[in-house]
């Protein structure tokens, strides 16, 4: 038999409305059943619904859409009218016919309502003649024309909404859930049609809604005007308007930010509850004696951090302080001063960066900055070897060595500190997490046994705030939000392939001037038959011989031994070198000053923040500056970052353009920052909420510290399944 049936007239609209009043039904279901026992499901489909992540009833719940399609106007075929884009719903009635036409493919597939009869017609498509089936009942939305006077809806959206060989299984008063309404759309796999997931979903609902908890507290739903949790569930999948969609995504997304808030603030008292630090209080002689061996006078901002910074290494509790600010602002300071404290107070300390040469260039700035103050500063990387190698080890473990920069070789096993208080971590986002964790353990050895570091972190760039309250939520947050005075902006200038003998000719100019420049290396993909580095030795070559004979070109990268990389860079310090090719590796924190202009060749395959740190590698003293962004943008996206850098200069700017262009997925790596993913939030659109959710869940905090009192038993279940069954181990890792 073919579905002659008025599935597709005016579907009934089911008395789902209601299902949050049901009278409970007789057997206490849970929702930790398997996906299996649910109606339609069995054991094959579960197996497929488990490549989705769906294991339990609870799964298919929280299983969100990820959008919805508003099929409210279904037009029966016979009132639907040409020229106009409609939705309609029908069965088809025989296989697709492909015909030529003038060189257009055009493949008709007759489908009737019962009523009416039309085509749907594709062009240049012809496997959509395999595409269905004959029986199956398809929903279609797209323009309407005439075609020898039979209807044809043209390169329709289309969606097979009951398969012919599904239908004798299946619930006829599903198919009201298909069209009618507002649909939901599930990311599918193989094997699962969004018709059937949808009668899943429906009726899991209607089956297990009555046993849902809702882990917010009540007083907090009120005050926020949130749906509760049956009601929203009900309405992200099902929504009768738009609006109350909009409060279900609402009340959904609170509750995600609030579970994750309450998990990154329990982690932080847990973490400083935990364990004890040595409190380091610096003397006025001292603060006075350290700002006076400064060559400069701090900024506003940089004495408030630097206050914040003291205060929190005083206190018995660790400190576990994040620094960000704009590439400039003048965050290592900052971080000498820690150094310097801990010092005075007779402790050891240690700074780690990512690559050898930023640790090459913290151990001169740090010297520099400390040398005055008669600390003298050791340096410890992977580059390091033999007896000067041992040597370094030697002074660390009996503490003659007081303040130690270097890169993951200083969490080495062989690595031990005599009594380690203070650790700074420079460029944040280059370490995993464990990193991080296993310097700070360093500090539990020798005398400061059973202690722990007070920890400062520094990043690169700006953190968007929203950003800075997800991944850094559990440690206290300073911004040093001005650049020093006398700092001009720097000019940026976008210039196409063909433009690139100005950009040359550009440079020239300014070493004329007495300045010099960095060219930097475009980055190799993967498949290239060159590696980067020897692209940059190419392109070394290419700049000496061919553009600039009659000048000194260096070249640094990342697989060159320090000593030859640091004779370079000295020279290059020194004005011996004119032009300095690089790879990335001059990315963060060199620090050069007579440097006027960096070009950046195929600046498109650099991203935003990374360009916006290139960049920062110029402007660092009286002389105008340039950045030279030499590209030819393929995507929207690369076009976009390339018109961000030449729009500002503003680093939090840039961060929070970095942030909307790639999303926060990537950057906001939860995995890697071991953290909880995101299900429906959106920390760009819901900025705002994840702020309200954050005071929030600390207000909640004060009052139940450690989230024990009874009435918070929904709550503190809902955040161990947030944190996949691992709360615990969460709160201390
Ligand atoms: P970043 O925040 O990018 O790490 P740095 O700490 O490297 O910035 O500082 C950038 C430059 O600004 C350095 O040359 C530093 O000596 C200088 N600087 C830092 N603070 C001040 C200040 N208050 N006044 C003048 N120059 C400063
Ligand atoms: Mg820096």
């Amino acid at each position: 038999m073919t579905l002659e049936l008025g599935v597709c007239q005016h579907p009934k609209r089911g008395s789902e409305q209601d299902l949050s009043s049901r009278p409970p039904t007789e057997r206490k279901e849970s929702l930790d059943d398997s996906v299996q026992y649910v109606k339609g499901v069995g054991p094959q489909r579960a197996g497929l619904l488990r490549r989705l992540g769906i294991e339990t009833v609870s799964d298919l719940l929280r299983y969100y859409p990820t959008r919805h399609e508003d099929r409210r106007q279904v037009i029966p075929l016979l009132r639907l009218i040409g020229g106009e884009k409609q939705s309609t719903c029908a069965t088809v009635k025989a296989r697709g016919d492909t015909e030529r036409r003038r060189g257009l493919q055009i493949t008709r597939v007759p489908i009737s309502d019962g009523v009416g009869q039309a085509y749907a017609t594709w062009f240049n498509q012809p496997y959509m003649a395999e595409r269905f089936k004959v029986g199956d009942c398809v929903y279609l939305f797209g323009k309407v024309n005439r075609f020898r006077g039979m209807l044809s809806i043209e390169n329709p959206e289309y969606e097979v909404i009951t398969a012919n060989s599904e239908f004798a299984s299946s619930d006829p008063d599903g198919d009201a859930l298909q069209t009618g309404r507002i649909v939901p759309l599930y990311p599918l796999t193989e094997g699962i049609h969004q018709g059937h997931l949808r009668r899943v979903i429906f009726g899991a609902l209607q089956k297990y809604l009555s046993a849902v908890v809702d882990p917010l507290p009540e007083s907090l739903r009120e005050s926020h005007q949130l749906l509760a949790l049956p009601v929203a569930l009900q309405h992200i999948h099902f929504p009768g308007s738009h609006e109350d969609l909009e409060r279900a995504r609402r009340r959904l997304v609170f509750e995600e930010l609030f579970l994750l808030q309450c998990a990154l603030l329990l982690r932080k008292s847990g973490l400083q509850a935990e364990f004890v630090a040595y409190p380091m209080m610096l003397t006025n002689r001292d603060k006075i004696r350290f700002l006076q061996s400064l060559p400069f006078e701090l900024t506003r901002s940089q004495r408030r951090v630097c206050r914040e910074a003291l205060d929190d290494m005083s206190s018995i509790k660790p400190m576990n302080r994040l620094i960000h600010g704009d590439v400039g602002s003048g965050k290592t300071v900052v971080a000498a001063l820690t150094l310097f404290n801990a010092v005075s107070n007779g402790f050891q300390a240690a700074v780690m960066a990512p690559t050898e040469i930023l640790a090459e260039q913290h151990s001169r700035v740090f010297s520099d900055l400390l040398r005055p103050l008669g600390i003298p500063v050791e340096f410890l990387a992977g580059s390091l070897k033999g007896k000067e190698r041992s040597a370094v080890h030697e002074r660390i473990a009996s503490g003659e060595a007081s303040v130690v920069t270097g890169t993951h070789a200083l969490i080495q096993d062989e690595v031990a500190f005599h009594n380690l208080g203070v650790v700074v971590i420079d460029e944040q986002h280059r370490f995993g997490v464990l990193q991080r964790a296993s310097l700070v353990l360093k500090g539990d050895a020798g005398e400061q046994k059973g202690r722990r570091p007070h920890t400062l972190i520094m990043t690169a760039t700006p953190i968007p705030r929203t950003l800075a309250l997800t991944v850094y939520g559990d440690l206290d947050v300073s911004v040093i939000d001005e650049l020093p005075p006398g700092r001009k902006e720097i000019t940026t200038r976008w210039l196409k392939d063909r433009q690139r003998e100005k950009a040359y000719e550009f440079v020239r100019q300014e070493i004329r001037k007495g300045r010099q420049a960095y060219v930097v290396c475009p980055l190799v993909e993967e498949s290239e038959k060159l590696n980067d580095i020897e692209a940059a030795v190419q392109m070394a070559e290419r700049l000496q011989r061919q553009v600039f004979p009659d000048l000194v070109v260096g070249l640094v990268h990342g697989r060159m031994g320090v000593t030859e990389r640091e004779a370079v860079m000295r020279r290059f310090a020194d004005g011996e070198i004119h032009i300095l090719t690089a790879t990335t590796v001059i990315e963060v924190g060199i620090d050069i000053g007579n440097v006027s202009v960096i070009l950046v060749e195929d600046a498109h395959r650099f991203g935003l923040a990374q360009l916006h740190q290139l960049r920062g590698r110029v402007g660092r003293s009286p002389h105008k500056s340039y950045c030279l962004l030499v590209g030819h943008a393929t995507t929207e996206e690369g076009r976009a970052r390339l018109q961000a850098m030449v729009a500002t200069n503003d680093g939090f700017r840039i961060a929070e353009e970095d942030l909307r262009l790639r999303g926060p997925g990537e950057l906001y790596g939860t995995r890697q920052h071991g953290l909880p993913d995101l299900r429906i939030a959106d920390l760009i659109r819901d900025g705002n909420i994840l702020q309200v959710a954050r005071r929030e869940a600390a207000s909640l905090l004060q009052v139940d510290t450690g989230l024990h009192d009874v009435s918070h038993g929904a709550l503190r279940a809902a955040l161990d399944k947030f944190c996949g069954g691992k709360l615990e181990k969460f709160l201390v890792g």
